[in-house]
This record gives structure tokens, sequence and C-alpha cells, in this order.
């Protein structure tokens, strides 16, 4: 029996998608020849990745004067190329800092050029958000960084703050296609494919065009967006296998429903384990309810001794995953788009009865 995904990344994939996988991994299509064996100049890789970047603009409402294309090094090469390039000698750069992920890029940002911390939630140990009609770049600021979903601390921007004229840029590894997104608001979009959109080796980039004009020249290739951008992310070898995986996950996405159709589970299968908390004394949410996350789900049951007793029997349950990030302990269930509903309706009854044992 396939063991229930509760994994933060790399995470769930639709078992149709590891099937189709299965399938064609030795002869693609009847091509004679795998895909993760074929070179990634023209024929059968090409084809598959044009197809691959049309459905992403297609389910995520990309407009034209953005690029799309993938790139290797993680979600964390960005927290390096975003600053390197877009971070303006003698200016700043504002960045939000509300979490793990976001404070890493801010640590790495700040390693190359001058930062404006506007939000900082340490105070509230990261368990909320800033309101975003609160959040005003800085005079001189070069763009507005910010993390749509904080993975490890399990909160989420509802709305995004207006920042006019200043560049938004925002990291959506692990809410990206959970939602509809308006992308004109962004200036840059990314992330990391291993949580919502597929196994682990790439990135994908949503840039709009003009952004290219404001970077700093004089870059190392790999580092500069614009050879990226002038040959869809094949300026050097791309991750092959990983953009395959991500191409047949767009299309399970699209037969779901689409961006509006894992919407809607999102609601549902976060709405079953949220019920849970919220209507228990047993287990606690850390976070603002206002913002919590739909994707990722930290809660706490009243000691660290019931916490490692639940884990170890949900795994022998075949419930994998459930153990919150070393960095914050307690609990975390991360519901991603591929998690089936069956899966989330398994831990919500496994959660009632462990109440009902232990409470
Ligand atoms: C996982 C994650 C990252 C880091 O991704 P890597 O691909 O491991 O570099 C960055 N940001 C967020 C929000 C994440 O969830």
């Amino acid at each position: 029996m396939r063991k229930r995904n509760f994994f933060a990344g790399p995470s769930v994939l639709p078992v149709e998608v590891l099937e189709q996988i299965r399938d064609n991994i030795v002869d693609y299509e009847g091509q004679g020849l795998s895909m993760i064996e074929a070179s990634h100049r023209g024929g059968m890789f090409e084809e598959m990745y044009d197809q691959c970047l049309d459905l992403f603009r297609k389910l995520l409402g990309i407009p034209e004067d953005y690029d799309v294309y993938f790139l290797g090094g993680g979600a964390t090469l960005q927290f390096t190329m975003i600053p390197m390039n877009f971070l303006l000698e003698g200016r700043c750069a504002d960045y939000v800092m509300t979490g793990s992920w976001s404070n890493k890029a801010t640590k790495d940002a700040q390693k190359l050029g001058r930062v404006n911390v506007v939000w900082d939630g340490k105070e509230s140990n990261y368990s909320t958000l800033p309101d975003p009609a609160s959040i005003h770049p800085c005079e001189d600021s070069s763009y507005l960084y910010l993390c749509a979903n904080e993975t490890i601390g399990g909160i989420e921007w509802k709305s995004f703050p207006d920042t006019g004229e200043v560049p938004l840029i925002c990291d959506m590894s692990s809410d990206i296609l959970s939602r509809p997104v308006d992308v004109s608001r962004f200036a840059m979009i990314y992330g990391g494919v291993q949580k919502n959109m597929g196994p682990a080796g790439a990135t994908f980039i949503i840039m709009r065009r003009d952004m290219l004009e404001r970077r700093n020249g004089n870059l190392t290739a790999y580092m500069d967006y614009a050879l990226h951008s002038k040959d869809k992310g094949l300026y050097n070898t791309p991750p092959v296998f990983s953009i395959w995986a991500v191409k047949l996950v767009l299309e399970w996405i699209e037969r779901n429903g689409g961006v509006e159709g894992m919407d809607r589970r999102a609601d549902e299968k976060s709405g079953m384990i949220y019920s849970v908390i919220d209507s228990s004394d047993f287990f606690r949410s850390p976070v603002d309810k206002a913002v919590r996350s739909r994707m990722n789900i930290v809660f706490r049951l009243p000691s660290e001794e019931l916490e490692a007793k639940f884990v170890s029997e949900a795994k022998a349950e075949g419930m994998l995953g459930l153990k919150g990030h070393r960095s914050v302990g307690g609990l975390r269930a991360s519901l991603y788009n591929a998690l089936p509903v069956d899966d989330v309706m398994a831990l919500a009854d496994f959660m009632k009865e462990f109440e009902r044992k232990n409470g």
C-alpha cells in the first residue's frame, strides 16, 4: 500500500504521474529513446519543454511580457541571484522577515548590498504577518521581497502589499498553483518545484521582461538572468528529468480543475485538519488564525513526549512526514496539491482517535 505522504519537500506526487513516468522511462511515447537520455537541444525534449512552459503560463495566467523558465540550484540560489541582479549600487532593497525562508533570503542579500528590513516577525516568534497595507518600500528601493508561504512556520500571505513602481519579488516555493494569483502585480515569482509542482531539481522563474533592463551588468554567466531569458532557460543543461515530471504534474492539475480546482481542494483539505485543531484543547495551533497556511499546518500537543508518540504511531499507520521542522519542533502536516483528500481524512480521523486515547 502507498504511504500517506505529509512530507514538506520533496513531497507527494500524483500517483498517475509516477505511473506515466514508469511507463515511459525506457521508451518515451514510442520514440525509442528515454526523455532523460535525449539532448536538451531540439527534438523530443524541446517539444515537451515548450508544452510544459505553455501549460504553466495557461494555468497561472502568466502575461505575455513575462519570461518563464526553469533553473537549477534550488530556490536557495535565487536568494543570491536576486540581489546580484537587482540590488542596485547606492540603493537599498526591502525585505519582509516572516520566518525561516525569508530570513535566509534576507541574510544573503545583506552580504551583497544595503537591505532595509521593512518588517520583522521576531517578536511574535514568526507566528503572524503584517497588514499588507502597512508595508511600504523605502525611498530608493530596488525591489521589495517577501515569501508567500513560510513552509516551516506555517503562515501564508492572504493578500499582498501594493508596492507601486517598486518591483515586488516573491518566493512561492510552497504555495505555487494552490490558488489564483494576479501575476501582473509581481515583477518576479520563483520557487523550487519540489513542493507543489514536481520532484526536486528545478526552480521555476517567472519574470517581467523589463526587469532585465534594471539589472546589474557584468555578472558571471549563470548568475545573469538575461542569458537564461534569451534561451528560455536553456543557456546550459536544464534539469531535464524534473522538468518532464513537472509537465506531467501540470497536466494532472489541468485535469483536476486547474488552479481553481487546487484552491478548492486546499480549502477542503486544510479545513479538515484545522477543524480538528479548533474544536479541541488537546491540539494547539501556534500561529495567527488569520494567516495560517493551507499548505503547511503546524500544530502542537500538550507535551513533546506526546508529539513523539504521535509521530511514531502515525508512522505505524502509514502516515509519514508529520514531524515539525527541526528548527521549530512540534508537528507539521504538509497538504500540497497532489495529496489525496482521502489521506487528509485519514489524518483527521487519526488525530481524533489519538486525542481520545491520550487527551
Ligand atoms: C523549500 C523552500 C526553499 C528552499 O528550496 P531549495 O530548493 O531547497 O533551495 C525556499 N523557500 C521556500 C518557501 C521553501 O519552502
